[in-house]
């Protein structure tokens, strides 16, 4: 009889490629903890708005339960182009539900990478970018914004290359909580002109801006496909509606890439949850401005609470800060003790190529926000 091989000889290169060790280890460690003081979510601390859940209940009884459209039921899609259109004002193409922004994020790569090919974000960034463009087979180019987080543009410039074919923006960011302002935006779309590069703007924590997206004001998150039709607007209601469960996002951009992407998407996940997409209609209606407040009120209890021990940039939106752990230790070092204390944090190489910074989560309750800043200045 043959010698069977070893599991892992069936495993692909692709996936051996994907290394996720760093945050397996901050969730290994975290497994050990009772009750503790997790400030690592990336999900809101409200629940789904009732109405929204009683659209889902109703809409799972009406027999809402089979396959729609691979691109979405059309009230969604068409209220979407309709919201999305007036806030960037000109028409924004066509519109696409996915499974969650990851859908969207991984349909887009699929659709334009080649092999080879280069996608441009800032370091530090959301951990999926780098493993779905390694997935695709494409590679990420990450440039580092350190100290203040910002868009370079002269440093992003001299990332371009003839294989470059996107610029990746993720503002408002996870992990810094920075948005972009109109003059980045401005200059990332400049750079895109020059360089015939497509913008993925991932705007999923747009809800959630602290300076600008109140009341009168709603909708002004300086997106570059205000000003720039070869963008992909990636936005969904993981964040906005805290449906991280749920699976719902949407892309939105030029036809021609996203009817790519709804090819792809029609062999792969097929459609995003039927019964949840009808929801969704509904959630739009629902006005999350009283959250949103109220997560502007975490941000200072964290920001004000740490700024005499750690250095740190305010961040206008997510629910995110990016501090510097003390001089003469690592990010993975600080975090272990952290953790040791019961508070639960991420090292800043899970999202960088640098171990230098921590990312706080403040989606979670003022008191354990407090609690936590203690613990945490307690450890300078
Ligand atoms: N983009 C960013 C920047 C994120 O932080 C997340 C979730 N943490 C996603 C995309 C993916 O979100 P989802 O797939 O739940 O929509």
């Amino acid at each position: 009889m043959n010698a069977m091989r070893d599991l892992s000889a069936y495993i692909s290169t692709r996936a051996h490629a994907v290394d996720a060790s760093g945050i397996r280890k901050v969730f290994d460690l975290a497994a050990k903890l009772k009750d503790p003081i997790n400030l690592s979510i990336g999900l809101p601390d409200f629940d789904v708005p009732e109405v929204v859940k009683q659209a889902a209940i109703d809409s799972i009884h009406a027999g809402q339960n089979r396959y729609t459209q691979t691109q979405g039921i059309a009230p969604l899609r068409e209220r979407l182009h309709r919201d999305l259109s007036a806030e960037m004002g000109r028409d924004v193409g066509e519109v696409l539900i996915t499974s969650g922004v990851s859908g969207g994020l991984l349909l887009a790569m699929l659709a334009m990478i080649n092999p080879g090919d280069e996608v441009v974000y800032l370091d530090p960034y959301f951990v999926a970018y780098k493993h779905i463009l390694t997935v695709t087979g494409g590679k990420g180019v990450a440039v580092d914004s350190y100290p203040d987080f910002r868009f370079h543009a002269d440093r992003v410039e001299k990332a371009i290359t003839p294989r470059t074919k996107a610029l990746l923006l993720n503002s408002p960011s996870n992990p810094t909580g920075i948005v972009m302002t109109q003059a980045e935006v401005d200059a990332a779309v400049s750079l895109a002109k020059k360089y015939d590069l497509v913008i993925i703007s991932d705007e999923i924590y747009e809800p959630f801006l602290y300076t600008a997206n109140h009341g009168a004001d709603r909708g002004k998150l300086p997106s570059p496909a205000r000003l720039y039709d070869r963008t992909i607007i990636l936005r969904g209601f993981s964040k906005s509606h805290a449906m991280t469960g749920w699976r719902l996002g949407y892309a939105v951009g030029p036809a021609e890439i996203i009817s790519q992407m709804a090819k792809l998407q029609q062999y792969t996940f097929v459609c995003a949850p039927a019964p949840l997409q009808y929801a969704a209609v509904a959630a739009l209606d629902v006005n999350m401005d009283a959250e949103v407040a109220k997560y502007r009120d975490k941000r200072d209890i964290i920001f004000n609470g740490l700024a005499k021990k750690f250095e740190m940039v305010q961040p206008d939106g997510a629910f995110y800060v990016f501090p510097k752990v003390p001089a003469g230790t690592t990010a993975t070092d600080f975090v272990t003790a952290a953790i040791e204390k019961n508070v639960l944090i991420i090292p800043g190489n899970v999202f960088s190529a640098r171990d230098t910074h921590f990312r706080i989560s403040y989606a979670t309750t003022d008191e354990k926000l407090r609690q936590g800043v203690e613990i945490l200045n307690s450890l300078v």
